[in-house]
């Protein structure tokens, strides 16, 4: 894997996604910041790889709380400046944690200001290198991916992956996803790019076997929507675990009746007693080797 010299990916886990340090010769810019737990280690990593510059920008990928949890903190530490996708603008002024997904996910993100907003189409200078923004919809309806046409790279948030991408949120609400993740996947492949940067997980090339990968499991989701539900129910239990590193099986059980997004879709898709899918999503966490019982407590692994 070749990276231009102007460029650092930080590999993170799923807790905080994966930071982009850009160091131009004019500007230094981070796409996406981590989760607000690891903003320290997040603020360190990059503080270490710029030497003694300051931080200008940050650019995030989406909203979403392990993408932007570090803004706050970096922001404060480089006084740097802040570019969201332009739809969110109003909710982040606002700072809306309804309309944000935090209250929703049950998700935690430490407020923040923006500066700038990134429309699709634009084009943005990082590490002197130009990079088109695009419209990523289907994980979240206003999700960009970054497109370097020179270099082959494609920085994809979590709109592909090496195995799959990003929980489809909106059709847990029973807002449309499937078609948008499709469409999102067309464009992608149009791009033939050489490497792709994932927002969770090594940077990868065998972009065409990720993209055939992404298409069926996009085929097997969308055939039974109930099964998107259970995948978006998995996650974000195995997201509050790793950010608590432990659950009494009886919290566990009250997430269901308290964290919107788990909530709904329950109501929707997974009409069983909050006890019964507790146990349910315990046994699916622990049979993937994500999470496993002490006792009446339901711990990280
Ligand atoms: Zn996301």
């Amino acid at each position: 894997m070749r990276l231009p010299a102007s460029m650092r990916v930080f590999e993170r886990g799923w807790l905080s996604a994966n930071n982009i340090l850009f160091i131009g010769r004019d500007q230094t810019t981070l796409v996406d910041s981590g989760y607000v737990t690891h903003a320290p280690q997040t603020l360190a990593l990059v503080r270490h790889a710029l030497g003694g510059l300051a931080l200008d920008r940050i650019v995030n990928t989406h909203l979403h709380s392990d993408h932007c949890g570090g803004n706050a903190m970096l922001k404060e530490s480089f006084g740097c400046r802040i570019a969201i996708p332009v739809a969110e603008a109003d909710k982040v002024r606002a700072w809306d944690e309804e309309a944000l997904s935090y209250r929703a996910t049950g998700q935690q993100c430490a407020r923040f200001t923006f500066d700038e907003t990134v429309s699709a189409g634009e084009v943005l200078a990082m590490g002197d290198l130009s990079w088109q923004a695009l419209g990523a919809p289907g994980h979240d309806p206003h999700a960009l991916l970054f497109w370097c046409e020179e270099e082959g790279i494609l920085i994809s948030g979590d709109a592909l992956w090496q195995n799959g991408f990003g929980v489809i949120f909106p059709e847990l609400a029973g807002e449309p996803g499937f078609e948008e993740v499709r469409a999102t996947l067309d464009l992608i492949a149009t791009f033939r790019a050489r490497l792709v940067i994932p927002g969770h997980g090594a940077p990868f090339t065998d972009v065409e076997a990720a993209l055939q990968r992404a298409y069926g499991r996009l085929d097997y989701l969308a055939a039974d929507p109930v099964r998107n539900a259970e995948n978006g129910v998995k996650v974000l239990l195995k997201f509050l675990l790793l950010a608590r590193r432990d659950i009494p099986l009886a919290e566990v059980e009250a997430l269901f009746e308290t964290v919107p997004l788990l909530v709904l879709a329950r109501a929707r898709f997974l009409p069983r007693p909050p006890a019964e899918l507790a146990r349910w999503a315990v046994r699916a966490l622990e049979k993937a080797g994500a999470a496993r019982l002490h006792g009446d407590v339901l711990v990280d692994a």
